[in-house]
């Protein structure tokens, strides 16, 4: 029987709700709004339960909801539908497909109405993998499904506990989404049918995998500074932190773009509200560099335009997330980019505020620390049951006010992060992008250069930073000339390595084997004893090197001069430390 209540209290987005019967956390209800003789169903979650009282969040405008309104629990916690389709979607915090429902109700979206995620009448080829009599578990294969360039797996639903025989499945054809391709029988002789689609509670975990591993390999993303200096591993988590402006959207899009994953799951909150229309505008017209088509046909976008209510928001990183970990469990690696964690964790402030609890630090719930934690934490590389590898490597920005790093999700989120590419004003101020500051950063993980070669070459950088900051005292002329030597190689790694520009076709994106070969070079040029006594000819010298390694770095590498002008660079420095 269908649980209901009463609304006995509203305020702002959140509800309070007399309720008989049973609910649950998480439990999805809509509260009925009448309107006009109409009355519309307002999608709601429970937030809180106290005796027979449910605080709910509602997921949309609570205009005209008043006490005493009825509220109709569905019986289901907050869930995503999974199946195949989800690739090329441009989905709410809630999965509603944004352009149906824009053709659907106009530009104008109308509150309480939701569309299914999955297109119910569209139909896949499916070939069963699976025999009769076979015995699985959750997440095991059933069959398969081609989605685009990749074989989408149909799984036993991951709801599902414990060991199941194949009774039947059906044979290879076109299906929809709800139609039948199983019967699964359980221990206790009960048949369970099975549809391509499953649907899944967001806010837990996906588990249904043998074994968790931990994160070795790079994930590569053709950015320099990244693969580099400060890495991220398939499975590991890092963030952006950086104040408005500085490149955080830039480096997420420009990763969206060349990251060596199956997948990306955009999960874009924006900052402005114009933000995520580009976003949306610009991202179908890009094209895959592997395949050569759009670049949609291997995203999934989850959105949050700034005209709806903050709690959808809360919701999207979690409907990503689940997304993200629906495809590992296929056995891929999948990307999910979160822009910006700082807007997600508002929401979380916003409802905490409501619900009248005691605030933590800046009015932050007293367990963001843990929330963001939970967040990330559904990162991993994983094996999967049958002995496969897949992976979601979660990246998140943060924007704190002011760029001050010392605030509490900045924070919280740096405790348990696998990388930090913090953004700094002065480089971004300067032009200096991507602006991660090369000294302050850090990353557990893998680089595609060996440590040693990386550290060796961070010190001169560290060292010439050092000589900079002496100089603003003492002058050019105080300054000896192995210090200004040093200063202007520090110079040199940051402008041809460290900065990249994004709207360079060739400069924006170095494959690795591109970077190790660059990285050489550098090393040449940094490592060098140039024998100068003239600090105006030292600094004439490096300067010409460095424009004849930004030409270099904007030389297509199938192009005839690649090779002439990285032999000219090393042949310079070779010579200029020989005699001189
Ligand atoms: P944020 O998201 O941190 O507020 P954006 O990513 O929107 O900042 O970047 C602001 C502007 O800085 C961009 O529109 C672009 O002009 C410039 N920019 C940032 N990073 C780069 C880059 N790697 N290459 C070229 N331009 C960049
Ligand atoms: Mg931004």
């Amino acid at each position: 029987m269908e649980t209901t209540g009463k609304i006995v209290g509203v305020n702002g987005n959140m509800i309070t709700v007399a309720f008989d019967g049973a609910v649950a956390q998480n439990e999805v209800g809509y509260a009925c709004v009448g309107q006009d003789g109409t009355v519309q169903r307002l999608m709601s979650e429970i937030v809180r339960i106290r005796s027979r009282l449910a605080d709910m969040q509602v997921f949309e405008d609570t205009r005209g909801l008043q006490v005493g309104d009825a509220v109709i629990f569905n019986g289901h916690l907050l869930s995503a539908e999974l199946g195949p389709g989800l690739l090329k979607q441009i989905y709410d915090g809630l999965q509603n497909p944004l352009p149906q429902l824009a053709a659907q109700c106009g530009f104008f979206l109308q509150r309480g109405t939701y569309l299914h995620a999955l297109n119910r009448t569209s139909k896949w080829d499916f070939t069963p993998t699976a025999k009769p009599g076979d015995r699985l578990t959750a997440g095991e294969t059933l069959g398969t499904v081609p989605e685009g360039i990749f074989k989408h797996r149909i799984m036993v639903p991951f709801v599902l506990r414990g060991a199941f025989t194949v009774k039947n499945t059906a044979p290879a054809g076109a299906y929809t989404v709800e139609q039948e391709v199983a019967v699964l029988t359980d221990s206790e002789g009960k048949d369970h049918s099975v549809t391509m689609m499953q649907r899944w509670p967001v806010k837990l975990p996906v588990t249904c995998f043998a074994e968790r591993l931990m994160p070795a390999d790079t994930m590569t993303t053709r950015i320099r500074p990244v693969d580099t200096f400060f890495p991220v591993a398939l499975g590991g988590t890092y963030c952006i932190p950086g104040p408005f402006g500085a490149g955080k959207t830039v480096l997420q899009q420009i990763t969206s773009r060349y990251a060596d994953v199956d997948i990306v799951v955009l999960a874009a909150c924006g900052e402005r509200a114009g933000e995520v229309v580009e976003t949306l505008r610009e991202f179908p017209e890009l094209a895959d560099p592997r395949t050569g088509k759009t670049l949609m046909d291997r995203t999934v976008i989850i959105c949050n335009t700034s005209s709806m209510p903050v709690a959808a928001r809360e919701a999207s990183v979690y409907t990503a997330v689940t997304i993200a970990s629906y495809y590992r469990q296929m056995g891929l690696n999948v990307l999910l980019l979160a822009d910006s964690t700082s807007r997600w964790a508002q929401a979380l402030r916003e409802l905490s505020g409501r619900l009248e609890e005691i605030p933590g630090e800046e009015a932050f719930p007293a367990y963001l620390e843990s929330l963001i934690a939970n967040f990330y934490e559904r990162a991993g590389l994983v094996r999967l049951k049958d002995g496969t590898t897949g992976s979601v490597t979660i990246g998140g920005t943060v924007s704190p006010a002011g760029g001050n790093f010392d605030e509490p999700v900045t924070q919280a989120t740096l405790k348990v992060v696998g990388a930090f590419h913090g953004l700094s004003r002065a480089r971004s101020d300067a032009r200096r992008v991507p602006a991660i500051d090369p000294l302050e950063r850090w990353s557990k993980y893998k680089s595609i250069i060996e440590k040693e070669r990386v550290e060796a070459l961070r010190k001169v950088l560290r060292h010439g930073n050092g000589v900079a900051q002496m100089m603003k005292v003492v002058g050019e002329e105080g300054t000896s000339i192995q210090d200004f030597l040093t200063y202007l190689k520090g110079e040199l790694l940051d402008a041809v390595y460290l900065q990249q520009n994004a709207f360079n076709d060739v400069d924006a994106a170095t494959p690795a084997d591109r970077q190790r070969e660059m990285f050489g070079v550098a090393e040449k040029a940094m490592l060098a004893d140039y024998p100068f006594t003239d600090k105006g000819a030292a600094r004439k010298f490096l300067q010409s090197v460095t424009q004849a390694f930004i030409d270099w770095n904007q030389t297509a590498s199938d192009a005839p001069e690649y090779l002439a002008r990285r032999d000219a660079i090393v042949k310079t420095i070779e010579e200029s430390t020989r005699h001189a």
